[in-house]
């Protein structure tokens, strides 16, 4: 975040880049992204996302901690494992315990002792996936909760309210998930809803004066005419950062990279891009080629507990028999706590045991693997060597 002086006038800090940014004399002005490097030949770049609670170096990767918490992990094993920016999910938060125990307590950053960025997602994703009985109006979504039933009320105003309340570093707007596929007519109709909420969405942030960053959610389904319309609106309203929604969610990963990429040829370049709920190491591997800077998922925590664990040579399950002997770690490569003091034996042990600590050694490796695979990914953006980067990963 930059303060300048009252009437000082800033020059954009991207390298070959002059533009010249105004400042007027009441204006605290927040560059949100600056992008630092540029592959040569794909649309890869590594960034700066400035947030009220610090910076963020991208391409990142945020680990998903639901409830204010990634499952089995300290804000010290994230630390640890290099975790800049971790995300809570707003549905969740807002039935327990409540955004307002959370604001009480600092927010969501102070509240869980994380002390650095998070983000928020609206809510609006575990509306359509886990409440019951949702009616849609212009107004916003009528639901029923999935933990006691209790009918609850999620509108853009009410979604940025909640997201200010747990004061996240990054808000995201309210949009409708629908289903791949679903009806081009359903399709059309919704995007042009979801824009309607991020107008409204962005009017409400500024009515309260909020310091968090709002990104704006490009829909579209996999129709691209659609997505290419969502992303000319969105970018019209105008946001912090762009996220592209309503993937993964069915279609086969061939589509998904299509409509990535011919989505980032829509939205801003000088904003941060968003791939909500992606994915798999290749997917995001691919998906940074594409230009994307951010990316969560619960795969490597959920592939942790289920005793699947990725390796730089592929995916292994340590239930196996073949670990019962074995005194290798889970990945000669890496440096994480797990691999640094346990072998594949005795992890095998703890899992078909069903000790806890299983679970929370295994989520250690798997979250380290994801962070140092986008931080390797970064830094060969840095080095002009991703191609190569990303043919070994291959
Ligand atoms: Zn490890």
């Amino acid at each position: 975040m930059f303060l300048p002086p009252t009437g000082e006038e800033i020059v954009c800090s991207v390298v070959g880049c002059e533009r010249q940014m105004g400042v007027t004399d009441d204006w605290v002005f927040v560059l949100s992204f600056e992008i630092v490097a540029r592959a040569n030949d794909s649309r890869a770049r590594a960034g700066v996302l400035h947030t009220k609670d610090g910076d963020v170096q991208t391409p990142v990767f945020m680990p998903v901690g639901t409830l204010g918490a990634v499952k089995t992990l300290s804000p010290a094993d994230l630390d640890e494992a290099g975790a800049q920016i971790v995300l809570g999910n707003t549905y969740h938060l807002h039935i327990r315990p409540g955004e307002d125990v959370v604001a009480h307590f600092g927010g969501l950053s102070r509240f869980a002792a994380w002390n650095k960025p998070t983000l928020t997602d609206s809510g609006g994703f575990q509306v359509f996936s886990l409440a019951e009985n949702r009616k849609i109006t212009e107004e916003g979504v009528t639901f029923r909760s999935h933990l006691d039933g209790a009918s609850l009320f999620l509108s853009p105003e009410k979604s940025i309210e909640i997201q200010t309340k747990l004061g996240s570093s990054v808000m995201m707007c309210l949009d409708e998930c629908v289903s791949n596929p679903s009806e081009y007519e359903y399709v059309e109709k919704s995007l042009a809803l979801t824009t309607r909420w991020a107008l409204r969405c962005k009017q409400y942030k500024e009515q309260v004066n909020s310091k968090q960053l709002l990104f704006g959610i490009v829909q579209g389904g996999v129709e691209h005419d659609l997505r290419q319309r969502s992303a000319g609106e969105l970018a019209e309203i105008g946001f912090d950062g762009y996220a592209i929604g309503g993937l993964s969610v069915g279609e086969p990963n061939e589509v998904m990279y299509e409509v990535v990429d011919r989505v980032m040829g829509h939205i801003p370049t000088d904003k941060a891009h968003y791939l909500m709920g992606v994915g798999t190491p290749t997917d995001i591997i691919t998906a940074i080629e594409l230009g994307v800077d951010m990316f969560d998922c619960v795969m490597p925590t959920r592939n942790a507990r289920h005793g699947r664990l990725f390796t730089s040579t592929g995916a292994l399950d340590i239930k196996l028999e073949e670990h019962k002997m074995s005194g290798e770690p889970i990945d000669k490569g890496c440096n994480c706590y797990t691999c640094r003091n346990f072998t594949r034996g005795y992890l095998r042990h703890l899992f078909k045991s069903g000790e806890m600590l299983a679970f929370r050694l295994n989520s250690i490796h798997n979250i380290t693997y994801y962070l140092s695979l986008v931080r390797g990914a970064r830094e060969a953006i840095i080095n002009g060597t991703f191609r190569g980067y990303k043919n070994l990963f291959h």
